[in-house]
C-alpha cells in the first residue's frame, strides 16, 4: 500500500497572516526557496518585506526536489554564486537559528562510460579552478567512499563540500526565519499584477486587495513567464516534467547523494530515501514549445538523449489558460493553487532496478510514494537574478532551470542586494534578463537601488 508521504502531504504548513499589510518596501510573488530566501535576507536589512504565495510555501518545486545542495557539474558563470550559496546551507543553523535539514555530507557521480568519464573530468578542471575541495575517485577510491557498491566502476568525482537539505523543511523554515525578521507571510493569497505611478512600481495588486509598495520581485518558478506576459515583457522559460518517488526498507546505503548516469539518490532525514532516474526528463510539448523554439532549439539539439518530448493533456491546459487578464477577476494564479503533476511511474521503477544492480542494499527497497514537479527552464540554463529594465521597481528571480534548490539560498541574498543597492556577493552579470534580449550581452547593468546601505 502506498503511504501519504508525497512532499506535500509532509510538508510544513506556514499558516498565512491574517490581514494585507499596510505600505511595504517590497513584496515578493512567490514562496519557494528563491522567494523566502529573499524575504528572509531583506527582512534582515530591515527593509518592510510581505511574500505573497498563491498556494503554500514551498508546494511547488521547491518541496519536491531531490534536497541536493552542489556545486559539482554546475555551469562555470554559476560557480561563485554556487560556493556563497554552500556557506549560507551551512550557517543557517548557526547564524540565523533556520533549522533546514543541512548536512554537509559530499557527493559522489559515478561514471559509467568514456562519455560520462570525460564529461566529468570535464568538470573537475572547472572544480579546481574554483579550489572546490574533490577527488577523482578509481575503483579503490570507490569502494572505501561507498562502502556496499558492486564492483565494476573505475572512475566517480567527488566533491567533498557539497551535501544535501530537506526540501519539505527549508522553505517553509526560512519563511518563518524571514516572518521572525518582521516580513509579512500571506499564503493563498496569489499576485495578479502591479500598478504603476510616474512609470515606477506603486503596487502589487493580490486577490485580496492592494499592497502599496516600491519594489516587486517576480520568483514565481514555473509561472513567472505567464505573469510577466500579462506585463507586456517577455522571460522565455519552458517546463519539464521530473519525476522521483520514495523508497523505504533500506539500510547500509551512503549518508551522501551519489548519482550515476541512470540513477540518483539522496537519504532523508527521516531515514527513507528519494530516488529518480537521472539524465531523463519528459519535456511536454505545449503552445510556448513553439513560439520559444528559436531560443531552445540549440539546448533541445545539446540534450537530446535526455529529453523525451511528449504531448499530453498539458499543451490542452496551455492552450485554454488566458496570457492576457484584468486584475479585478480572477487569474490563472488562483486557479491551480498548486502545479502537480503526474508522475511518470515507469522512470521511478526503472530508477530502483538501475539501483540494485549497483548497490544490492536496495535489493529490498519498496516505492512507498511517487511525485514529480515541473521544473522552470531558460535556454542557457543558468536563472535570471536581476532588474527588470522595462519596468522600473520590478525585479525577476526565476528560471533555474533544475537546480535551483542549491543556490536558492544565494540567488535570496543576490536579490537582496541588488534591491538594497549593496555590493553583491557575486557578479551579478550572468543573470542577466538582457542577455535573452536582441543585442542583450553588450547591454550595461542599470540598478535603481531602493534603500540601504550602498
Ligand atoms: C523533481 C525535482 C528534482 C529537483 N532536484 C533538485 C536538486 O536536487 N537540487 C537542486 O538544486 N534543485 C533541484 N530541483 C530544482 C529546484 O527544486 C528548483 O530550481 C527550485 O525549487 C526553484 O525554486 P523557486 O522558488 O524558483 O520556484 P518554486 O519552488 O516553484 O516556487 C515558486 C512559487 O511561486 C508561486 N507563485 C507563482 N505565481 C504566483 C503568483 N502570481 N502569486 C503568488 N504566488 C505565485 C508558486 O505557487 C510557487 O510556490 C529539482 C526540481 C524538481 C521538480
Amino acid at each position: 500500500m502506498v503511504t501519504q508521504q508525497t512532499p506535500t502531504a509532509i510538508l510544513e504548513t506556514v499558516r498565512s497572516d491574517p490581514h494585507l499589510p499596510g505600505e511595504v518596501d517590497i513584496v515578493i510573488v512567490g514562496g519557494g526557496i528563491a522567494g523566502v530566501s529573499t524575504a528572509l535576507f531583506l527582512a534582515e536589512k530591515g527593509l518592510r518585506v510581505c511574500l505573497c504565495e498563491k498556494g503554500q510555501i514551498g508546494a511547488e518545486q521547491s518541496s519536491r526536489n531531490w534536497g541536493w545542495t552542489r556545486q559539482m557539474g554546475r555551469d562555470p558563470s554559476e560557480m561563485p554564486l554556487s560556493i556563497e550559496s554552500m556557506r549560507i546551507w551551512r550557517s543557517f543553523d548557526t547564524q540565523f537559528g533556520i533549522d533546514v535539514g543541512y548536512r554537509e555530507t559530499g557527493i559522489t557521480y559515478l561514471c559509467r562510460n568514456a562519455r560520462e568519464i570525460r564529461e566529468a573530468e570535464g568538470w573537475a578542471e572547472t572544480g579546481r579552478l574554483f579550489q572546490l575541495p574533490q577527488e577523482n575517485l578509481d575503483a579503490k577510491r570507490i569502494a572505501d567512499v561507498l562502502p556496499g557498491i558492486e564492483p565494476g566502476f573505475t572512475f566517480a568525482l567527488h566533491t567533498i563540500s557539497d551535501g544535501r537539505a530537506e526540501p519539505t523543511m527549508a522553505a517553509p523554515a526560512i519563511a518563518a526565519g524571514a516572518r521572525a525578521r518582521g516580513a509579512s507571510i500571506l499564503t493563498e493569497c496569489a499576485v495578479r499584477g502591479i500598478e504603476t505611478a510616474g512609470g515606477r512600481v506603486s503596487a502589487a495588486i493580490t486577490e485580496r486587495g492592494a499592497i502599496p509598495c516600491s519594489a516587486i520581485v517576480v520568483a514565481g518558478g514555473a509561472w513567472s513567464r505567464l505573469f510577466l506576459g500579462n506585463l507586456g515583457i517577455d522571460f522565455p522559460q519552458l517546463k519539464l516534467l521530473v519525476s522521483a518517488a520514495r523508497i523505504d526498507n533500506v539500510s547500509n546505503v551512503p549518508e551522501m547523494p551519489v548519482g550515476g548516469g541512470d540513477f540518483a539518490f539522496r537519504k532523508r532525514l527521516d531515514g527513507g530515501f528519494t530516488i529518480a532516474l537521472r539524465n531523463t526528463n519528459i519535456a511536454p510539448i505545449v503552445p510556448d514549445s513553439f513560439r520559444l523554439l528559436p531560443e531552445f532549439l540549440p539546448t533541445f539539439v545539446k540534450s537530446w538523449r535526455e529529453l523525451k518530448l511528449r504531448i499530453g493533456r498539458q499543451f490542452v491546459n496551455e492552450l485554454a489558460m488566458p496570457r492576457q487578464w484584468a486584475l479585478d477577476g480572477e487569474t490563472p494564479f488562483e486557479r491551480v493553487r498548486v502545479l502537480d503533476p503526474a508522475p511518470h511511474e515507469p522512470f521511478n521503477r526503472r530508477a530502483v532496478r538501475n539501483l540494485r544492480r549497483v548497490f544490492p542494499a536496495f535489493s529490498s527497497a519498496r516505492i512507498t510514494d511517487d511525485w514529480a514537479g515541473l521544473i522552470d527552464a531558460t535556454p542557457d540554463g543558468v536563472p535570471v537574478i536581476d532588474q527588470v529594465e522595462e519596468q522600473p521597481g520590478l525585479f525577476l528571480s526565476s528560471g533555474f532551470s533544475g537546480h535551483g534548490f542549491g543556490i536558492g539560498p544565494g540567488a535570496g541574498m543576490l536579490m537582496a542586494q541588488l534591491i538594497a543597492g549593496e555590493t553583491p556577493l557575486v557578479d551579478p552579470a550572468p543573470f542577466r534578463l538582457a542577455r535573452f534580449r536582441p543585442n542583450g550581452r553588450k547591454n550595461a547593468i542599470r540598478l535603481t537601488p531602493i534603500a540601504g546601505k550602498a
